[in-house]
């Protein structure tokens, strides 16, 4: 499953970073999911809650916040996001050949308790 080595490698980060604070435990994780990143975040969660066991992020909140396309027009410049599947600008009606976002997969935010709170 694709998902597993997205959210492995986001979990690695994300104990990096913990680490760097001297965490003792991660309780919550947060992601960006571009529309057009060919993710499911379901299975990211579940995935999430598989590859957490036994790490000091065992039991904390995934979240994930979903980033709409964005495309430009090639013509007129106008930034859109499109509908379906049809990448044609909303003004001139010229097919756009740049996505400015929508595939991004990348770790927001962790939220981390030390050991003595
Ligand atoms: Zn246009």
């Amino acid at each position: 499953m694709h998902e597993v080595g997205i959210v492995t490698q986001a979990l690695d980060m994300a104990l990096e970073a913990a680490k760097k604070e001297n965490a003792a435990r991660i309780t919550l994780m947060r992601m960006r999911i571009g529309d057009l990143a060919g993710v499911v975040p379901e299975a990211l969660e579940f995935a999430f809650s598989v590859v957490t066991r036994e790490t000091i992020a065992e039991g904390a909140k995934f979240e994930w916040d979903a980033v709409p396309v964005l495309c430009r027009c090639d013509r007129c410049q106008k930034d859109f996001t499109p509908d379906a599947m049809a990448y044609r600008c909303p003004d001139c009606g010229e097919l756009a050949t740049k996505i400015l976002s929508g595939r991004e997969i990348e770790v927001t935010e962790i939220e981390v308790e030390t050991a003595d709170e």
